[in-house]
Formats: C-alpha cells, sequence, structure tokens
C-alpha cells in the first residue's frame, strides 16, 4: 500500500514536470501526460510515433472535474451513470473556455474522454487538477501493452517511469462512442453494443442526425503484430502459430490458447499478451481459430480483422 503511495507521488511529479508516463487502466496501460499542456502531449505523440492528426483520449477522475472542459447532456449523464468509471469514451463538445490543448483535438471543437476504473489511476487522477491524456502505450499501430513489462519493450529507457498496476482486467480498449448528433459507436470496446444502444433508443430523438467524424484508430492497419495474421482457422500450417478458444485433443507445440472454455472475457484479456509471446518466439505467420461475435467476442473479431490487414 505504501508502496503504491510513493509510486503515485513519483508519477505526480513527472508528469507535473510535462513529462509522460505509463499508467495502468482496466483496458490497456496507457502513455500519459498532462492534457493542459501543449509541451507534455507533444512528448506523447514523439514518443509514440502516433500521427499528428490521430486524436488523443482525456482521462478524467469524475464528471465534476470535465463539466468544466465539456458540454453534457442526459444521455451522457446516464450512460456516466450506468458505465463509469469503466470502459467506454465519449466524443464531447469543448467548452469555449475549455483547457484542453488543441494538440490532442486534432484542432476540433470536440474531445474523447474517459473515466478509467483501475485503483491506481483513479488514486492519481484524484490527485492532479488536469485530465490525463493517454493512447495506448505502444509504438502507433502496434499491439497494445496489457502489462507494464509490455511497455517497458515498447519504450524501454526511453520512458522513464511507469506506474505498474498489474495485467490489464479486460485487455481490449474502451468503446468509443461519439454523442455529437445522433449517438453512434465509433469503435467496439470493452462494453457490449447492444446494452449501450438499449440506453440510447430510450433517451434520443430518432430524428437527429448522425455526424460524421474520422477515426483514425479505426483505419485498416492496426492493432497489428506485424506478422500475417489468417481469421477463421479450422486447422494450422506448419510453422503457424495458432490462437484457440476450446481446448482441443491433440496437443501441439503450436497452439495458443487465449482460453480453454470458449470463455470470451478470458479471451479478450488473453488476446494481447498472446499475439506478444507469438511474436517473441519468432512465428512469421498466425492462424486464429473463429471467435464468436457476440458481447466482448465482437470487439475481439474488430481487432483481429484490423490485426489482419496488410
Ligand atoms: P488509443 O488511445 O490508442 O486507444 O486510440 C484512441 C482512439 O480514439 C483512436 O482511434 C482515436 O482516433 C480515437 N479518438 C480520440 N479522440 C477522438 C476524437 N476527438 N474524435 C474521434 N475519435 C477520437
Ligand atoms: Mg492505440
Amino acid at each position: 500500500m505504501k508502496k503504491n503511495d510513493s509510486n503515485i507521488k513519483k508519477a505526480i511529479k513527472y508528469l507535473n514536470n510535462n513529462e509522460c508516463i505509463g499508467i495502468p487502466t482496466e483496458t490497456v496501460y496507457g502513455l500519459a501526460g498532462n492534457a493542459y499542456s501543449d509541451k507534455a502531449v507533444s512528448r506523447v505523440y514523439k514518443l509514440k510515433r502516433r500521427p499528428r492528426n490521430n486524436p488523443l483520449i482525456a482521462h478524467y477522475y469524475s464528471i465534476n472535474s470535465l463539466k468544466k472542459d465539456c458540454e453534457i447532456d442526459n444521455t451522457f449523464i446516464k450512460l456516466y451513470k450506468k458505465f463509469c468509471p469503466g470502459p467506454i469514451s465519449f466524443v464531447l463538445k469543448l467548452k469555449k473556455k475549455s483547457r484542453v490543448s488543441k494538440i490532442i483535438t486534432n484542432n476540433s471543437n470536440s474531445v474523447a474522454v474517459r473515466f478509467p476504473s483501475h485503483s491506481l489511476t483513479r488514486k492519481l487522477l484524484k490527485k492532479i487538477n488536469y485530465p490525463l491524456a493517454a493512447p495506448s502505450a505502444n509504438i502507433s499501430a502496434g499491439i497494445s501493452p496489457v502489462s507494464k513489462q509490455d511497455v517497458v519493450d515498447e519504450f524501454g529507457p526511453k520512458l522513464k517511469f511507469i506506474l505498474d498496476g498489474g495485467p490489464s482486467k479486460i485487455g481490449l480498449e474502451s468503446t468509443i462512442i461519439n454523442l455529437i448528433g445522433k449517438p453512434h459507436i465509433l469503435r467496439l470496446g470493452g462494453i457490449n453494443s447492444k446494452l449501450i444502444y438499449k440506453i440510447i433508443n430510450q433517451l434520443e430523438n430518432k430524428n437527429k442526425k448522425k455526424i460524421k467524424i474520422k477515426v483514425p484508430g479505426t483505419s485498416k492497419l492496426h492493432y497489428s503484430p506485424g506478422i500475417p495474421v489468417r481469421l477463421n482457422a479450422k486447422k494450422n500450417y506448419q510453422n503457424e502459430a495458432y490462437i484457440l478458444i476450446k481446448k482441443r485433443k491433440k496437443l501441439d507445440k503450436n497452439y495458443f490458447y487465449i482460453s480453454k472454455t470458449n470463455n470470451l472475457k478470458q479471451a479478450a484479456k488473453n488476446l494481447y499478451k498472446t499475439l506478444r509471446i507469438i511474436k517473441k518466439k519468432g512465428y512469421k505467420k498466425i492462424a486464429i481459430e473463429n471467435i464468436p461475435n457476440i458481447n466482448i467476442g465482437e470487439a475481439i473479431n474488430d481487432r483481429i480483422l484490423r490485426a489482419s490487414k496488410k
């Protein structure tokens, strides 16, 4: 406990100096900097080699800290009460007097915000008086990190401090929902999309127009292990790593289980970790068996489909 407190103190010191640090969240680890500081967020882009036109999500402690920066409505409040803190990000309109760095919004008048539930990061957010801009803590377009070691593997000594919060519980990035205009999901993620639409449909005026915005993180090649990925594979070929979700009778050194019991939550948690292990072992190809397209299986399929694009 004491160790956590002293680590949080250290984290704050770095952040107050406009440095970026690694932080744990329930989805994946983030590369965090003061979202009000152009200097800090520029460092995040540089270290991650993220294209400047790809905006960052701002992480807040609570709705109270958010109100100064963003416009909110009833739909937001309802979704916030139901799912936050948790794995959901909202695209909202910025207030004119917002202090959020224009760099993380790609100079637009909207911003994506989230309230992570990881207890260490919540403690940290409570103690600082600015939100944290935090994309996933990996080099742009690669696999998101789900442990402190993954973040070390990404940045080495270039990243001076990582707050260690153990393995990420969910293991996939947040669901992103655009609440400007007619609400709609931009990226599938940690929360079942049906649950979200159920709430939206109860509250929203059906005539609202859908406002299209670009989400670079949903571009074709993303979440990529850097080697070919074959989907819906019924068997594996020679020298191909085979990711499975159900236990097979046969033993094969090329089998990698993300679950043995068709458990989708467990599969989501293990997916990125397993992709990293396969890469480290030097495989040149990956096959993945069919993943049921229900609940968080939708988000798993979304990520592996992008990972499979060349
Ligand atoms: P990452 O932080 O790496 O999980 O990626 C965050 C995702 O959120 C990226 O796909 C961004 O394009 C998307 N995003 C962040 N801010 C905004 C925004 N203001 N509008 C739309 N998408 C956003
Ligand atoms: Mg990312």
